[in-house]
């Protein structure tokens, strides 16, 4: 069986690379994806050592690749208890994977990724001029990126909690990764992704700029980021990368094939629906993103499974968002909004009452008795998490006496 690798460059851009007037674009594009799929080939050994990876109290360990592909000869440069090292990449890898960490804990009590505490194992400097960053089931490992095109990527919070999202993902639902179910998986990484740099910059869905990956280009490169949660395909359009194909409606759903050169049918293409679709959801709510929408898409996580489609997984928002906030709360409405706006029906609710219904929403905006309530179930949500964090803060205080 081949290895999970869930890459944050899809290959329809390093394919582009290989187009490139620049000889050395072309190289670094060519070895990044031999890499990566020499990668995929190797068998996977996380079985024998998935005991050692559980049970880590979502501990942190840096390990230094010097440039190498062979893991194990990684150098640890930066532990829990050790001092910030001198090498920048190494402290934004621990600081990012500890402010993903912090988000899952204190946002939706999730203890790491797996919800066990599992460790957390960050490899910088990986490869020579490696033009990506993936998660390979156990661990996360940026490459340094070519300089000319890419650059290093662990300079992206959002790309090192996409990354880790991947890992979420394969602990509850297991969306598998190919076509709808794989689109779904990419979708996730980039909403947790967006939403853990919006929780730790304090932005509401106003304010936040929805972009994945703004940092990864050279200064040089005319993009705004790998992909736009608000406006998917906008992220980038220039002649090194051509244009972003991200569709936002059905109408323009991409069928590819199931290879890696199809991105496994279009993983990273069609995901642009689900992420518009929560984008929508989260700006008709309002405030910020990581409460009541991230709520609602995080429990239809948990309640998916492996071979999940668009049309299940928006059913199951609206489901969630009616156990969470109530029948026709204002979220309820929003989730069926959004949908809607990108396409996909909500099985059981006519076309004409779900036009009707958000309408209804839209007037009501804000005010309205559902919405009061929406807004005090929502203070109670949140003060339980501050009660909740106060005990974990006594209980972490009394141990350390
Ligand atoms: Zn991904």
């Amino acid at each position: 069986m081949s290895r999970t690798v869930n890459c944050i460059i899809p290959p329809h851009l390093l394919d582009k690379l290989l187009e490139s007037d620049d000889s050395d674009v072309r190289q670094a594009a060519l070895d990044t994806m031999l890499t990566t799929t020499r990668l995929r080939g190797e068998r996977s050994v996380r079985a024998a050592i998935a005991g050692a990876a559980a049970l880590g109290n979502s501990r942190r360990t840096i390990f230094d690749c010097q440039q190498g592909r062979f893991l194990p000869l990684a150098v640890l440069v930066r532990s829990e208890e050790g001092a910030a090292s001198g090498d920048k990449s190494v402290n934004r890898a621990f600081d990012g994977l500890g402010v993903t960490s912090d988000f899952y804990q204190k946002v939706f009590q999730r203890n790491s990724l797996d919800g066990m505490g599992m460790r957390l194992d960050g490899y910088v400097h990986f490869d020579r001029s490696y033009n990506n960053a993936f998660w390979d089931g156990r661990q996360m490992v940026f490459g340094d990126g070519d300089g000319r095109t890419f650059t290093d990527f662990t300079g992206s919070l959002d790309v090192i909690a996409h990354e880790l999202a991947h890992g979420v993902t394969e602990f509850t639902a297991g969306l598998a990764y190919h076509h709808q179910p794989g689109a779904l998986n990419e979708s996730m990484s980039d909403v947790f992704g967006s939403l853990v740099k919006q929780w730790s910059a304090g932005q509401t869905a106003e304010t936040a700029d929805w972009l994945i990956g703004a940092e990864v280009f050279t200064p040089g490169i005319e993009a705004d980021a790998l992909r736009s949660l608000k406006a998917p395909g906008t992220a980038y359009d220039n002649a090194l990368f051509g244009k972003d194909p991200q569709p936002d409606h059905m109408s323009g759903y991409v069928n590819l094939p199931n290879t890696e050169r199809g991105d496994n049918g279009g993983v990273h293409v069609n995901s642009g629906i689900p992420n518009k679709a929560f984008y929508l959801t989260a700006v008709r709510i309002g405030g910020f993103a990581w409460q009541a929408p991230g709520l609602i898409w995080y429990e239809s996580l948990k309640a998916s499974s492996i071979e999940t489609q668009f049309q299940d997984f928006a059913d199951t928002t609206y489901q969630q968002a009616e156990t969470l906030f109530g029948a026709d709360s204002a979220e309820q409405l929003a989730v069926l909004a959004a949908w809607q706006e990108v396409g996909i029906q909500i099985s059981g609710v006519p076309v004409g009452l779900a036009r009707a219904r958000s309408r209804a929403a839209d007037r009501n905006g804000g005010g309205g008795r559902e919405d009061g309530l929406a807004a005090l179930s929502q203070q109670i949500g949140a003060l339980t998490t501050e009660v909740r964090q106060l005990a974990d803060d006594v209980a972490a205080l009394k141990a350390t006496r």
